[in-house]
């Protein structure tokens, strides 16, 4: 006899109340009893349980009754309730570290950034720092009824098993166990990928109620440009993580074989063009470690602004690397929605909407249906950090039961 499966109470209840939660993410408007039920399918007797329970444990909060003016009866809408349940994210990137604290709600709870050139600096070093500047915020948290539900680390290089950072080159950072370091452990921090996190970040309703993002296409590919180039692939609203977890290194894609060589080992990777080391010495601004300095970014910023012709020409042709590098991806992957993030965002639409053009006149699909699209991404600024603390805020999101109880204590599972 087959092995016969029980309905669990418990895990129905896990899996309804992330239904409900979600239901609630995706909407942009507040929503009452009446439309969770109609919108999950679920009766309205379980909808009122579920949402006593999401009430009771400051995942929710009620609004203001509505009139109704069909029915005579007020309606209540629902929304998430501020400054409770938090995710944190971390992260140590090729311009500097620093941390967020964001809330179901969508607010920014604390913040900090420390820019950093990152030339030769240890890894020891920077986690000390970074557990310096947490320790004290997590004990405010904790002291003003804050419940922490989880916490992810954005690092610039491949990761393997959520913990180790295998490879980040322009950091120079190898075979890194990020369990080794206490503000790590402590918080539980899974280690992601950054281009992955900061892809999550353009996705509205992932883990917290930002209303202020706009909407975008279920499936893009989102770069990530920096000095270094990485990239995610989204697909129907999930990052694709590939069989190693390793999917995405667009900036490793070769757009010349004869070109320079690439820290990775192999010649003319996008990154030696379009990476934003390569842009300020093709533009004669600095060479070396000045090239990476915020002042030779911000000169060769300006430089283009003033049309210098060095500057232009060192755009044009990264410009050209980035058309051929996401050309290759397109073609290779069928997804023709472009999302821009990191340092091209400076760029403006413009130079997006030129690429976009550029793209569609070599793109293999373009004799049929296939429209590129290339936007700069919604959400710019530092969003690998944002997309770290939503992954801990999606703990809450995947499996509320494992943190929703008859308990007030705080605490992290
Ligand atoms: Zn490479």
């Amino acid at each position: 006899m087959a092995k016969l499966y029980k309905i669990n109470r418990d895990n129905l209840r896990d899996h309804n109340l992330s239904v409900v939660i979600q239901t609630l993410l995706n909407s942009t408007d507040p929503m009452s009893r009446a439309d969770l039920a109609k919108s999950t399918g679920l009766t309205k007797a379980a909808m009122s349980m579920l949402v006593e329970i999401l009430i009771k444990n400051k995942v929710i909060q009620q609004l203001s009754p509505i009139p109704d003016s069909t029915f005579g009866r007020p309606s209540v809408p629902l929304a998430f309730y501020p400054h409770h349940w938090v995710g944190i994210g971390l992260q140590v990137n090729t311009d500097g570290y620093g941390f967020t604290v964001l809330d179901l709600a969508g607010e920014t709870i604390y913040s900090q950034w420390v820019d950093d050139t990152m030339l030769n600096v240890v890894p020891e070093d920077i986690f000390t720092q970074l557990d310096h500047m947490l320790q004290p915020v997590e004990n405010e948290l904790i002291a003003l009824g804050y419940t922490i539900c989880g916490a992810s680390i954005a690092v610039p290089g491949l990761v393997e098993n959520k913990t180790t950072l295998v490879n980040a080159r322009n950091l120079k950072w190898k075979n890194i166990n990020l369990q080794d370091f206490n503000v790590i452990r402590r918080l539980h921090a899974v280690a992601a990928n950054e281009a992955d996190l900061a892809a999550i970040a353009q996705l509205p309703g992932y883990a917290s109620a930002d209303q202020s993002i706009r909407p975008i296409p279920n499936s893009f590919i989102y770069l990530s440009t920096d000095i270094g180039i990485s990239g995610a692939v989204v697909s129907n609203g999930t990052v694709v993580h590939g069989e190693h977890n390793f999917a995405g290194e667009i900036g490793h894609l070769s757009v010349d074989w004869n070109g320079p060589q690439c820290s990775c080992g192999r010649c003319g990777c996008l990154e030696q063009y379009a990476g934003r080391r390569a842009l300020v010495e093709a533009a004669h601004i600095a060479d070396g470690d000045a090239a990476v300095t915020r002042q030779s970014v911000k000169r060769l910023l300006e430089a283009w602004k003033q049309h210098d012709t060095d500057a232009e020409k060192a755009i044009s042709r990264g410009m050209k690397a980035m058309a051929s590098g996401l050309c290759s991806a397109i073609n290779l992957l069928d997804i023709s929605n472009v999302i821009l993030g990191g340092f091209w965002v400076n760029f403006t639409d413009a130079v997006a909407k030129q690429l976009e053009k550029d793209i569609q006149g070599i793109a293999l699909g373009r004799d049929a249906s296939l429209k590129v699209n290339v936007d700069l991404a919604p959400f710019a600024d530092h969003p690998a950090l944002r997309g770290a603390a939503l992954v801990g805020l999606r703990r809450l999101v995947d499996h509320p039961m494992h943190f929703l109880s008859d308990s007030t204590s705080s605490f992290i599972r």
